[in-house]
């Protein structure tokens, strides 16, 4: 019993909660910045926040040019948008993508920041205020203190944290998921999994963050083996799934898996779920080569042993990437910089991680 538990976000789930629980914006100012992609007006979120905002007689500018992997220039792109409009509280509307472009919008525009400085960390406390509604079920970003940017100053994608990053508020509609192919809503299942197995595979996981992530892989684990057309009921305990795994990963961050799949997302551009999914099985072997005991936290919570999570991904999975072996000894070499290189459960030596790289892709 040595630990901290911070979730400040509120959370209002429910089909419908946009518009039932507009009043929730009503605190986060006068005039909303909403920060999504194309897929938000397809799927009827945009126009339920719309609605929402017009109900309150709250103002919004919609900035909806945010493309998978956010960069810099969007989020330059969108803060200026922003001051333009003079909007003072923040949407982020979408998947991870348009969520955490939301989050470094919100925080670059009160600390300002040259590009080169953007992920020095040593962030304030102070961002502008934020409502988040993911449209997938998979990174949790609604109640994370995480925003991930593709850095192309180290040729991956790295993340900002600080206190400052937890929204106010998280919607979680799973009607605005109904439409999701089936591609995404695996590769995003295999996210939120990830996140809860990593979490649970931290130096730093704790009695409270355990319970997220267990709940959360309990849930998981028997929707993913039957993940093909999943039904209304199924949506919504995907959506929730991956809002707990994100409550589990805001207390421990995640692992060196995270950290090598962004090298193949960067390079390769695989999806973020699948670059996690391609690494998580070989991972969780290397915990039962060396008799990790959390791994049987992990596999008590799934019903399941290693194998059957290694067979579960692997089917989600399908045909596997295939990487030369010199591009992955690159990035063996370049993850032990890794900042949760020695804060896992597991091995991560160089060797570690170059076997865990060779065994998935080699
Ligand atoms: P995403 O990059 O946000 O979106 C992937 C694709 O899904 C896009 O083409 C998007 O279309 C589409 N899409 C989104 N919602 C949809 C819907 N309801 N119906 C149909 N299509 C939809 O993918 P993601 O996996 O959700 O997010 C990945 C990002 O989150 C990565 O950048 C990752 O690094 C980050 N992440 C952040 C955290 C955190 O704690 N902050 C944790 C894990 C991952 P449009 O672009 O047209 O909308
Ligand atoms: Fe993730």
């Amino acid at each position: 019993m040595n630990f901290s538990s911070y979730l400040p976000t509120n959370i209002i789930a429910g089909r419908g909660c946009v518009r039932a629980r507009a009043e929730a914006f009503k605190p986060l100012g006068s005039h909303a910045l909403i920060v999504t992609g194309k897929s938000s007006a397809a799927c009827g979120a945009l126009s339920d926040v719309c609605a929402a905002l017009e109900a309150n007689g709250q103002m919004y500018t919609v900035f909806d040019r945010v493309a998978p992997n956010p960069t810099l220039a969007c989020v330059r792109e969108g803060i200026a948008l922003l001051k333009a409009a003079g909007a003072d509280f923040v949407i982020g509307l979408g998947g991870g993508s348009p969520m955490d472009a939301a989050k470094a919008i919100a925080l670059l525009s009160v600390e300002e920041r040259a590009d080169e400085a953007v992920f020095a960390g040593g962030y304030g406390q102070s961002a502008l205020p934020m409502a988040h509604i993911p449209t997938t079920a998979g990174t949790g970003s609604e109640v994370t203190p995480y925003a991930i940017l593709t850095d192309d100053f180290s040729r991956t994608k790295t993340s900002i944290s600080s206190p400052a990053l937890f929204p106010k508020v998280a919607f979680l509609d799973g009607s605005y998921t109904d439409i999701l192919p089936p591609h995404i809503t695996k590769n995003t299942a295999m996210d939120a999994f990830s996140h809860a197995a990593e979490s649970i595979l931290k130096n730093s996981s704790s009695p409270a963050s355990e319970m997220f992530a267990r709940e959360s892989l309990r849930i998981l684990f028997p929707l993913m083996r039957s993940i093909d057309a999943p039904s209304k009921e199924e949506r919504d305990a995907l959506l929730w799934a991956s809002c707990l795994a994100g409550m589990a990963i805001a207390h421990t961050g995640t692992t060196v898996v995270h950290g090598m799949g962004y090298f193949l997302t960067y390079d390769y551009g695989i999806p973020h779920g699948r670059a996690n999914g391609l690494l998580l099985g070989e991972t969780l072997r290397l915990c039962e080569e060396e008799h990790v005991p959390a791994l049987d936290l992990i596999c008590s919570a799934c019903g399941a042993d290693t194998e059957e999570i290694k067979a579960m991904l692997s089917r989600l999975l399908g045909e596997r990437e295939r990487i030369p072996r010199g591009v992955l000894e690159g990035y063996a070499a370049r993850a032990e910089h890794n900042k949760n290189v020695g804060k896992c459960k597991f091995g991560t030596s160089k060797d570690d991680i170059l076997r865990i790289f060779v065994r998935s892709l080699g």
